[in-house]
């Protein structure tokens, strides 16, 4: 489903990903973990071309990616993304943000929109949501919103990076509640977060990273367990 091949990617003289192997199969549940600044919200950009990246190959369902360029259209449809900030737009309604990109993007009708949303609404489990505005939402139901947003496009690859990190504490578990259901669903996520808890419950696999590099790979049990570079240990040992 995603395959990144040696990709490199510098912002100015910093090379932010050094020449990253990465791939993930359809239905695959990804964790990214790793100290701040080590790359991983890059890493993430660069699967829906949000960030071009300068070399090397990603492939994103069989459509490579132009180096240097945005992503074309069918590769940006594809694969939805939740960010720290919910990125709501303010000045419309919680159904209003949900049926904007399907009307325009996948010409949906106002109808056949609102059947989406709601239903999406449902899913994340707040339908009666839906003709607040964000602002009058909890962080975790704006949240909400927003993986809810995406899904109405449909998308066959969701990205999430750390979703929770903006909420208070006790609305972490609603939104990783959410997403633990929609792991439930077969969808392909590649999540970057530190919700350690959550990883083990869904992950597939664990990838760590530092200084634009994955350092290591494994299925949760293994990575907890018996982590085998000194980076991830030192990692897991500050944040667990
Ligand atoms: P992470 O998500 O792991 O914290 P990022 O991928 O956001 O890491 O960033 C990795 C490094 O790249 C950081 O040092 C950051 O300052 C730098 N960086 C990220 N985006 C830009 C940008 N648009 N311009 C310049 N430097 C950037
Ligand atoms: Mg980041």
């Amino acid at each position: 489903m995603i395959r990144f091949e040696g990709v490199s990617k510098r912002f100015g003289d910093f090379e932010v990903l050094k020449s990253i192997d990465f791939e993930a199969r359809q239905g695959e549940r990804i964790v990214v973990c790793g100290p701040s600044g080590s790359g991983k919200s890059t890493l993430i950009r660069c699967i829906n071309g949000l960030e071009p990246h300068d070399a090397g190959t990603i492939t994103v369902e069989g459509v490579t990616l132009g180096r240097g360029k945005a992503a074309p259209a069918r590769v940006r449809n594809g694969v939805g993304m939740v960010f720290q900030q919910f990125n709501l737009f303010p000045h419309l309604t919680v159904l209003q943000n949900l049926t904007l990109g399907p009307i325009r993007a996948r010409k949906l009708t106002q109808a056949q929109a609102r059947e989406t949303a709601m239903r999406y609404l449902e899913r994340v489990r707040i339908p009666e949501q839906a003709d607040k505005y964000p602002r009058q939402l909890s962080g975790g139901q704006q949240q909400r919103v927003a993986i809810a947003r995406s899904l109405c496009m449909e998308p066959r690859i969701m990205l999430f990076d750390e979703p929770t990190s903006a909420l208070d504490p006790e609305m972490i578990s609603e939104v990783l509640d959410v997403m633990v259901e929609l792991a439930g669903t077969g969808m392909t996520m590649i999540v970057v977060t530190h919700e350690m808890g959550f990883a083990r419950k869904v992950a597939d696999r664990m990838v760590f990273m530092d200084h634009g590099q994955i350092v290591e790979t494994a299925p949760p049990e293994a990575f907890f367990t018996a982590p085998r570079s000194q980076r991830c240990r030192d990692f897991l040992n500050k944040i667990l």
